[in-house]
């Protein structure tokens, strides 16, 4: 039985009209799953993952691009661009492909994790990769869709934010209220702008009784909204949030400050810690960008910050497929043997 998809599911909450065109390739409708071990270690009450990877591309970016194509559908659009740091390419060209129109991408050379350019090339999009950052891609994309009759469709897109929102829906219908606290990484700061837009209209709709706190986590080699100011070479393993100059800036600081939360940042190695301990105390494997979150309240915690009582929400914003060379660059050494079961019993010590 197949998913009814955002379109379907919330036409009174999203920018259809009579002439959007209404399709899935199954998006949405995610598990928010709870994460004891962890709970035991951040000291709350309750910890939920909530599990964007399990989309059709893989990340939460199939929110906002089922709308942003269906919505450029609409308007007679027959090419869209983007560009990206990986999912959001990923995400474009299969929404693009399934309704016939066709994705050029502007990606940052060679800073593309292995299972987004993979998608990106199955799904025939017309692939530019750049001499340059994410944000200078972005900057080119800017300028070729203000001169050429192309959508863009990055987070700049407001019919992205429409979709992505729906995240922040979803939580409330499961928990039946708003978490207390919604970690999110914060790359171009589109999805914490979504989340916290998601939030405060269910909230002005009765659906929950107040509204979270928005955490949201940028990597300390990227954190221009930290630092206050945009970083000219970002830097990270965290490659979906290696962005110095995010779009969204303003609106994403507007739902810190609205939300009585905070953005801050995280190491590469508190990232990286925090990616081993959802994987090996949780189940989840996710990509590096989305273990931030994690890493971020962790860090608060062991500064002092106590969770007691709280329900905390965490945004696993991407699926660890994407991005297996990290996974495999971290293992411990495999053990090597004959096929020989005296030798294997031996080597595992399982007597
Ligand atoms: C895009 C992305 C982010 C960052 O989201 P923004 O909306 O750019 O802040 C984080 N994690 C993953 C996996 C992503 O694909």
């Amino acid at each position: 039985m197949s998913k009814k998809g955002l379109l379907y599911k919330y036409p009174q909450n999203l920018p259809i009209t009579a002439k959007t065109p209404l399709f899935t390739l199954g998006e949405g409708d995610t598990p928010l799953v709870r994460a004891p071990l962890l709970e035991k270690v951040v000291g709350c009450q309750e910890l939920y993952f909530k599990l964007e990877g399990c989309n059709p591309t893989g990340s939460f970016k199939d929110r906002g691009m089922v709308m942003a194509i269906a919505k450029a559908k609409e308007a007679g659009s027959k090419v869209v661009m983007c560009a990206s740091t990986g999912n959001t390419s990923a995400s474009a060209a299969a929404y693009a492909s399934s309704q016939g129109l066709e994705t050029i991408i502007l990606i940052p050379e060679g800073k593309i994790a292995l299972g987004k350019m993979a998608q990106a090339i199955m799904h025939g999009a017309k692939i530019v990769s750049i001499d340059g950052n994410f944000d200078q891609a972005l900057n080119m994309v800017r300028q070729l869709t203000s001169r050429y009759p192309v959508t863009l469709v990055n987070s700049l897109n407001p019919y992205r934010i429409e979709g992505q929102k729906t995240g922040a829906f979803e939580i409330i219908e499961v928990l039946g209220d708003a978490p207390d606290f919604l970690f999110i990484p914060v790359g171009n700061a589109g999805n914490i702008t979504a989340y916290w837009k998601g939030f405060t209209e269910y909230h002005k709709l009765g659906k929950a009784t107040h509204t979270p706190k928005m955490m949201g986590f940028q990597a300390a080699g990227a954190a221009p909204i930290v630092l206050g100011k945009p970083v000219e070479k970002p830097e990270t393993i965290a490659t979906a949030i290696r962005i110095g100059n995010p779009a969204s800036w303003q609106k994403a600081t507007a739902a810190r400050d609205e939300s009585g939360g905070l953005i801050d940042m995280v190491t590469d190695d508190e990232i990286l810690e925090a990616y081993h301990m959802l994987a090996s105390m949780a189940g989840l494997f996710v990509e590096p960008a989305s273990a931030a979150p994690l890493a971020g309240l962790l860090k608060l915690a062991r500064n002092g910050h106590s969770f007691a009582g709280n329900r905390i929400v965490c945004i696993a914003t991407g699926n660890g497929l994407k991005d297996p060379d990290n996974a495999v660059k971290s293992a411990p050494m495999i053990t090597k043997l004959p096929a020989d079961l005296s030798a294997i019993e031996e080597a595992l010590r399982l007597g």
